[in-house]
């Protein structure tokens, strides 16, 4: 892994992608890029002022003029080079995300091959965006609905995905003939710069997808800016709340994903092996770091309970963990991505502790599979964890299980439904039965039956329920190309002269 380690030590600036280049702005703030598994930085991230993202703004709008007119079948063969591109650059756009997230390799391309089902979803747009027909609604006249693209649309990013976030917004809006600006999180902005190099190699014309990097100020100016036309976020919930809200008062068409605390439900039939496996991968895999890990474990009944946490309990004790990168045998479990975050995580056990969760194995006593000084904390077990403790109510974003012990399915629904949040869930059990009571009583986005992490695919639309999500429209699917889209609806008759008269009543076809 010496290469990798090049590339992390040459202190990298990552700065804007504008027309088709990287754009180096002079004095402006920088934050610190870190490398998680060492616990350095690595480099800087120039951060944009409003000053710079109007300028970018200016950039896109003008691409809009000529990236709306070219055809859809030309748009969508854009994307279709850009796939290759990426399949083809794979293993260095995976190692960028594990040098600067934590995540594991395979992770990091599991993450990839998500997000470009999205893009192979979008190349078929000119499909998807024929609009609606009607012959005769009236004797001879016809009405035919557009779905038109909308102008220049923005997504701001979280740090967790940031490669499959960005995926579920921009080849959709591109597809439909909008212009993109991506603000992704100062965490980790290097693979943001390497895709939009990859568009640009693939034939997308300069400044229709453009990167600006930046913070609060650059977020405000992309939601006060009278040619900003749609914001898709995804990030924390106090954030898309606000993003949701003052983009929706400067009249901006928004979509704002939210956070998570994904339920899983045990039934007393479920197989405990396969469980137990599930349940270690959806909870401790990217360092618990993804909005739909499942956080919780309802298992109905003690008996099932206690044999569970035995389970866990001696998987937790063989987990490896460490670098993301640079061994042949995969470690299963990264580092977090900052020491801030590891700080929180560790604040959240000693809050579980004192709240009376009975801690079943405590991840910072975990001895770590590696020498590194990264920001590494052991998957962590709470036992009878209770609805009123902050360990259950919050999300903690970090490999934290909480077991919560009730006594019937009806019971762990109404736990469910209660929870502030409704992303994901899930139900193992071997009953029809129960899982049609689940998904048909259960308020949440996406639901899993014998499934833990039921991300839908990328024709299928993405998005949670209740303050998981600030909008009527889900990611990517058909929500997406309605996100992206608005109609216009045209309705036609070529009159003879001797048809030509005034009405003043509500027109009515006859
Ligand atoms: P975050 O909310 O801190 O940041 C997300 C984005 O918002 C970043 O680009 C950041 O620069 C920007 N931002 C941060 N503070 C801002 C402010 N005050 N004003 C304007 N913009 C601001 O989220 P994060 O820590 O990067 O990501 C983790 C969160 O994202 C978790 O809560 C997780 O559940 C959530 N998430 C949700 C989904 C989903 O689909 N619902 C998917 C992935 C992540």
């Amino acid at each position: 892994m010496q290469s990798n380690n090049k590339i992390l030590r040459n202190n990298k600036i990552i700065s804007n992608y504008v027309n088709g280049e990287v754009v180096l702005q002079k004095n402006l703030q920088m934050a610190n890029i870190f490398n998680p598994a060492l616990g350095e930085v690595v480099g800087q991230v120039k951060l944009s002022g409003a000053l710079e993202t109007r300028e970018v703004i200016e950039v896109a709008a003008n691409a809009f003029k000529s990236w709306s007119l070219v055809t859809p079948l030309n748009r969508s063969r854009i994307l279709f080079k850009f796939k290759a591109l990426m399949e083809a650059n794979i293993d260095e756009l995976a190692t960028l995300i594990t040098l600067e997230h934590g995540k594991v390799e395979s992770d990091a391309k599991g993450e990839l091959t998500r997000g470009l089902e999205v893009v192979e979803f979008a190349c078929g747009m000119p499909h998807l965006q024929k609009g609606e027909h009607s012959r005769n609604v009236g004797t001879k006249v016809d009405s035919h609905s557009l779905m038109t693209p909308l102008g220049v649309c923005v997504g701001v990013t979280p740090f967790n995905f940031p490669a499959m976030v960005p995926l579920w917004m921009f080849p959709i809006a591109l597809a439909t003939g909008n212009t993109f600006i991506l603000k992704p999180s100062e965490k980790n902005p290097s693979v943001s710069i390497r895709m939009a190099e990859l568009l640009t190699e693939a034939g997308l014309p300069d400044g229709v997808f453009n990167v600006v990097q930046g913070g609060k100020e650059s977020v405000d100016e992309i939601l006060e800016n009278d040619k900003v036309e749609a914001v898709s976020f995804v990030g924390s919930t106090p954030i898309a709340e606000y993003i949701y809200s003052k983009g929706s008062e400067y009249g901006k068409r928004v979509q704002a994903l939210g956070g998570a605390k994904n339920h899983m439900v045990v039934m007393p039939d479920a197989e405990l092996d396969q469980v137990t496996g599930a349940l270690m991968g959806a909870a401790y895999g990217s360092a618990g770091e993804r909005c739909m890990a499942i956080s919780v474990a309802v298992v109905v009944g003690d008996e099932a309970a206690d044999a569970l946490v035995d389970k866990l309990r001696s998987e937790l004790s063989t987990m490896k963990i460490g670098p993301g990168y640079g061994v042949a045998d995969e470690n299963e479990m990264g580092p977090l991505v900052t020491s801030e975050h590891l700080e929180k995580v560790k604040y959240f056990i000693e809050m579980g502790l004192t709240e009376g969760g009975e801690m079943v194995v405590d991840g910072r006593d975990h001895s770590i599979t590696t020498s590194s000084p990264g920001y590494f904390l052991g998957g962590t077990l709470f036992d009878r964890v209770t609805k009123d403790m902050s360990i259950y109510q919050q999300e903690i974003f970090g490999p934290v299980l909480c077991v919560v012990r009730v006594d019937s399915l009806d019971e762990a629904i109404d736990l469910i439904n209660e929870h502030e949040y409704g992303n994901g869930t899930c139900i193992f059990t071997q009953s029809g039965m129960a899982s049609r009571e689940f998904s048909d009583k259960i308020q949440v986005g996406m639901v899993g039956i014998n499934i833990p992490i039921p991300v839908p695919m990328a024709f299928h639309s993405f998005g949670g329920w209740k303050r998981s999500l600030f909008g009527p429209l889900h990611m990517h699917g058909t929500d997406g190309v309605r996100f992206f889209t608005r109609m216009k609806t045209i309705t036609t008759r070529w009159p003879t002269v001797s048809q030509v008269s005034s009405d003043f009543i509500m027109p009515t076809m006859k």
